[in-house]
């Protein structure tokens, strides 16, 4: 039997919620594992074999992060303003048939505050890192089936999984672990717009008629508006370009899935980006450095009048050093090329050999 789906609202929070916790224990099982280590340094001799049994692998020297040493590192971030076309819907909780919007409240002073609908960093990773798992590889299959690697168990492969590699992971028996190098952020709406209560009707679909009907179920969602604009970053350490590649290519490829249930989707907002512009772009940014010297582009929460908000994101993303060697910006259409060519690479040289 088939209804529209409202169970993906579910699905998605379980894994949202579920990759959080692995990251919340992840810390504590490294201690455990750092601790074990310290130990292991006492007893140097089976420390060494140790260390001769995983300092090589396929694709290279294992540093004791746990890390293949494989070309440069850096730091890369994406900030874009997403536009939701139209309504959207991220669950926070059901009360009798209800199903509430997730919002953030903004303290104004005092003991007022402002209501906002909000796109949760968390529900944002755990769809990008459901891009990666389920990325079709060239044969037909899918990367987290080839690398037998999904939620709740990992691979734990650091060096031939970018799922693992990208996100992190923990082995339940805490012997392996290593923290993810992908952080969200933001995520708050920038207009201050009360969800809209609709009513909604799960219909049975199903073909063959012999098999018993079921009623059409009634229920109500709360919708954020269409037309609302929301301010995200996704910060990454420590990565290789290769590494971003698969950031890239999960992030461009989830803003389609974003939501739950249906309607989904969003996309990066697009328009003049000031009085001089003739030709509309997009409101995204990815840098590239080992210093951050760039503006931070992202609206303040408090912020609730989208000119003010769009004004202060360009005038922030245009405010940056020019040819240093530490810091490279790309902005607008410039900087969707880059996710556009960089989630290429992947497919080609990651998904395209697996
Ligand atoms: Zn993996």
């Amino acid at each position: 039997m088939v209804y529209e789906n409202r169970d993906e609202n579910d699905t998605s929070e379980i894994e949202s919620e579920s990759v959080e916790e692995q990251e919340e224990t992840s810390s504590e099982a490294l201690n455990e594992v750092a601790k074990k280590g310290i130990k292991k340094v006492a007893r140097k001799g089976a420390a060494k074999k140790e260390a001769k049994k995983t300092s090589k692998t396929t694709s290279g020297t294992i540093s004791i992060s746990g890390l293949p040493v494989e070309g440069i590192r850096k730091f890369y971030d994406i900030y874009a303003i997403l536009e939701a076309p139209q309504e959207i819907y991220f669950g926070e909780e059901t009360q009798v048939n209800v199903s509430i919007i997730e919002s953030i409240k903004i303290p104004t002073g005092g003991t007022n505050f402002i209501e906002k609908n909000y796109i949760s960093p968390t529900k944002r990773r755990g769809i990008e890192r459901r891009m990666l798992i389920w990325a079709p590889i060239l044969n037909g299959q899918l990367y987290g089936d080839v690398k037998q690697c999904g939620i709740p168990q990992m691979c734990l492969d650091f060096t031939n999984c970018y799922i693992c590699r990208i996100f992190g992971g923990l082995d339940p028996k805490g012997q392996k672990s290593i923290i993810g190098r992908l952080v969200h952020g933001g995520g708050v709406a920038i207009q201050a717009l009360a969800p809209e209560l609709k009513q909604r009707v799960a219909i049975p679909s199903i073909i063959n008629k012999t098999t018993i009907t079921q009623n059409p179920i009634p229920f109500k969602r709360l919708y954020a508006e269409g037309g609302t604009l929301y301010s995200i970053a996704n910060h990454c350490f420590a990565m290789t370009e290769k590494e971003f590649q698969g950031v890239a290519y999960a992030f461009i490829n989830s803003l389609k899935q974003l939501g739950a249930g249906n309607p989904k989707g969003v996309k990066i907002f697009e328009d003049l980006w000031d009085s001089n512009a003739t030709e509309t772009e997009p409101f995204l940014i990815v840098d590239e450095y080992s210093v951050p010297k760039g503006k931070n582009p992202m609206p303040s929460p408090f912020e609730v009048d989208i000119q003010k908000a769009l004004t202060f994101f360009v005038s922030n993303a245009k405010n940056y050093p020019q040819g240093d060697k530490n810091f490279e910006r790309f902005i607008g259409f410039k900087a969707l090329e880059r996710l556009i060519n960089f989630a290429t690479s992947f497919v080609s040289e990651i998904l395209g050999t697996s």
